[in-house]
């Protein structure tokens, strides 16, 4: 059911470097109120005006119930430790550990959503064997559990709605929010880590701008050249969830199309993977990372077939910094 009042959100930042904030704040339209009347603001922790003792009474007025909230935001990873207590991260003004405070504030409001992958499944913080007992709120890297618990659904029968990413797509944050406002996002609408699959249903692969250089298996041997970053250069798109390639940062941006290797920023446990980025993992010569639903075999025969019928010009472009030979479209006629 869509909401008659604008839908009132709230945002905290739990162990957070804060690039959730900077990519929501670069959204369009923006995720504040102004272009978006039917979604509210009604505080945000790094830079709202009500600060302080201000914020902390709108914190009690949410848990007393003085205070209806749609969505509680949550950006950043949960700090159970130490020894299980949370007090690695104390609540803003309110003497609380923030673990206690968001389990409490989540009992409240009919969403709960996760911004980014740290809040969605630990994420960085997590990292590798964390000393901060860091988790996300419903899912410790790929197992399910975190801060929630596995069962835990809000009050409108969602489990938390995790929009993973480091950061997330600003696109990704402001349509999760209208899709809540307007009660278009069901449980249907999530995938197996519960993200949701209008952006989860795609890979980072589609529409890289060098797939040509994919199709020919014509790769970088760096990260300056316009090849496919497959083969050497680490890129795991072809096993990312996200449309990053599709809906470019800002209008025209992505991570493959500035020359930087995807790292799989959506999927749990990436900044935990013993392999190093932007290093593509090899057994035999062949990448052990190989794209979703292809088998090994058909990608060996595949690629080796393609290599064999690449293009000069194809070939050579994926090594240089610029097309050095551009398509001839004189060549042959368009049929
Ligand atoms: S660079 Fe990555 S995303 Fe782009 S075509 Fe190659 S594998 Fe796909
Ligand atoms: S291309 Fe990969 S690393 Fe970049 S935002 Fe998309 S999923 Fe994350």
């Amino acid at each position: 059911m869509p909401h008659k009042a604008p839908y009132s959100f709230l945002w905290l930042q739990a162990a957070s470097c804060g690039g959730c904030t900077a990519a929501a704040l670069g959204s369009d339209p923006s995720f504040l109120d102004r272009a978006t009347p039917n979604i509210k603001s009604l505080a945000h922790q790094a830079f709202s005006e009500e600060c302080g003792v201000e914020f902390s009474q709108i914190l009690s007025a949410v848990l007393e119930g003085g205070l209806v909230l749609d969505g509680l935001l949550i950006e950043g990873a949960i700090l159970n430790g130490p020894n299980g207590t949370g007090k690695f991260q104390m609540a803003p003004g309110l003497g609380q550990p923030m673990n206690r405070l968001i389990a409490d504030l989540a009992a409240k409001v009919l969403h709960v959503v996760a911004v980014g992958s740290c809040a969605a499944f630990g994420g960085v913080v997590a990292g590798l064997g964390s000393r901060t007992q860091a988790v996300g709120l419903q899912y410790d890297g790929g197992e399910a559990g975190g801060l929630l618990g596995a069962g835990w659904r809000s009050r409108s029968g969602l489990p938390v709605v995790n929009v993973a990413g480091c950061a997330p797509h600003p696109g990704w944050i402001v349509e999760t929010l209208l899709l809540l406002a307007d009660g278009a996002l069901a449980p249907d609408d999530l995938d197996s880590f519960q993200r949701p699959s209008f952006f989860a249903d795609h890979l980072a692969h589609h529409g890289c701008n060098r797939n040509e250089y994919y199709e020919y298996k014509a790769s970088a041997h760096d990260p300056s050249q316009q090849g496919c970053l497959m083969e050497n250069m680490g890129c795991r798109a072809t096993q990312a969830p996200g449309d990053c390639n599709r809906r470019r940062w800002n209008g025209a941006g992505s991570c493959t199309n500035a020359g930087f290797a995807c790292i799989a920023c959506t999927v749990p446990g990436f900044a935990s993977s013993a392999d190093p980025f932007l290093e593509t993992p090899k057994l035999a010569g062949i990448p052990v990372g190989l794209p979703v639903d292809m088998p090994k075999a058909w990608f060996v025969a595949l690629a080796a077939l393609s290599k064999s019928a690449t293009p000069s010009r194809v070939r050579r472009n994926a090594t240089e910094s610029r097309i050095a030979v551009p398509p001839d479209p004189r060549s042959r006629k368009p049929k």
